[in-house]
């Protein structure tokens, strides 16, 4: 019989989901336990300690058993109520995206929007505030990754914090890849997941809550319980004692564990850094290929994914059939506004090594030469190297 699958990819570089690392995939066939058995309570009350040390935080975070989208709605239905004014801002389709949800519930939403190659400055939100000084809640996108750009998180936080409105920030593909942690930014809520680039399965969102945050969400009267959108259900959970308002997914928090291990054990250091050097080098290449960055400003490019501007009158969906033919490379396309504008090239986890930025702009170059298009492929893997070499160690 004929094989209906297609071949699989060779070397995925996506934006994410992204390949998990191998000894994730190890811990992820290991026992599945009965999530009320005492070992199990024990495994999973130190897991959410170890999240807590990762993400540098004292309140231990959530756990919550579905990918950071659904993770990201739950954040908001509970904590924006009837009486909140929410400052939304949006430098890209998930950034825009958060806005409807805390519409749901918000008294009034507004919003600082710029070009989706752009990213929010600190002193825009100063201003957004100044205007609507009644706001109470402000939520940001740290790196929206369907524009591969970075808004300054810390700066911005700093201002929130000022205003003393709390502030909710989707960290979801920049945790884990460069240096950001919800103390570093003033976040109340920072919502990310193992996925992205901690080199994970999708299965799971985690949050970390300030105080704060938690005094809101239990003043909220309309915060939800015994639904999957609550945080309150969960704020209690890890304690070994409480047990769990339904059955987490048990092989997605042994993932989460060797995925937990896998970044300390390497050096948060020392990762952001492979992150940094993987996204610079595939940069260096693509500019020495004749091709455009898509962000606005290199300054403002992710460190976790390199966004490709898709060369005049070709088609992103055919490049990316013929990496992926020719060279067995995945790529992203964009989504929502960027579809069909750019092309992702994701340095997350496993793949957020220098060598895979050289594998990323010879199978771009190679597909676009293949298609007629002038392409250095040679210049490019040259300025990859270059920027590789020149990296002290
Ligand atoms: C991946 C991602 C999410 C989560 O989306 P899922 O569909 O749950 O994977 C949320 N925000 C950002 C910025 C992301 O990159």
């Amino acid at each position: 019989m004929q094989n209906l699958f297609p071949k699989q990819p060779v070397i995925t570089l996506s934006a994410g989901p992204v390949a998990a690392y191998p000894r994730v995939l190890q811990a992820m066939s290991g026992p599945v336990h009965y999530d009320y058995d005492t070992y199990f309570q024990t495994f999973y009350e130190a897991v959410s300690r170890k999240l807590a040390r990762a993400l540098k935080t004292d309140q231990i975070p959530l756990i919550l058993h579905y990918e950071p989208a659904v993770g990201l709605e739950a954040a908001s239905a509970s904590l924006i109520g009837a009486d909140d004014v929410v400052l939304n801002l949006a430098s890209g389709v998930y950034g825009k995206g958060f806005g409807y949800w805390a519409a749901r519930t918000a008294k009034a939403v507004h919003e600082v929007e710029v070009p989706y190659n752009d990213s929010i400055t600190a002193d825009q939100v100063a201003e957004a505030l100044r205007n609507r000084p009644e706001t109470t809640v402000v939520s940001m996108v740290h790196h929206d990754t369907p524009s591969g750009t970075i808004n300054s998180a810390r700066e911005i936080g700093k201002v929130v914090r000022d205003h003393g409105a709390l502030l909710l920030i989707d960290a979801v593909s920049s945790f884990g890849g460069m240096d950001i942690h919800p103390g570093d930014c003033f976040a109340d809520i920072f919502v990310t997941g193992p996925s992205k680039c901690l080199g994970g399965s999708p299965g799971l969102t985690t949050i970390a809550v300030s105080e704060r945050a938690w005094q809101h969400i239990e003043a909220n009267p309309a915060t939800p319980r015994a639904s999957v959108l609550s945080l309150l259900d969960w704020k209690n959970a890890w304690r070994k004692e409480e047990g769990f308002p339904y059955t987490p997914s048990v092989s997605e928090v042994n993932g989460l564990d060797a995925v937990l291990d896998q970044y300390l054990d390497e050096g948060p250091e020392k990762v952001w850094q492979r992150h940094a050097l993987t996204s610079s080098a595939c940069r260096a290449g693509i500019k020495a290929m004749g091709l455009s960055l898509w962000a606005a400003r290199e300054e403002i490019a992710s460190p976790t994914t390199t966004a490709v501007a898709v060369p005049e009158g070709m088609s992103d969906e055919e490049i990316l059939a013929v990496t992926r033919k020719r060279f067995g490379v995945v790529f992203s396309r964009g989504r929502g506004d960027t579809l069909e504008k750019l092309i992702r090239i994701g340095h997350m986890g496993p793949v957020a090594e220098p060598s895979y930025a050289i594998i990323a702009v010879t199978a771009l170059g190679g597909a676009l030469r293949e298609m007629g298009h002038k392409a250095d492929v040679a210049a490019g893997v040259e300025a990859c190297m270059a920027v590789i070499a020149a990296q002290a160690d």
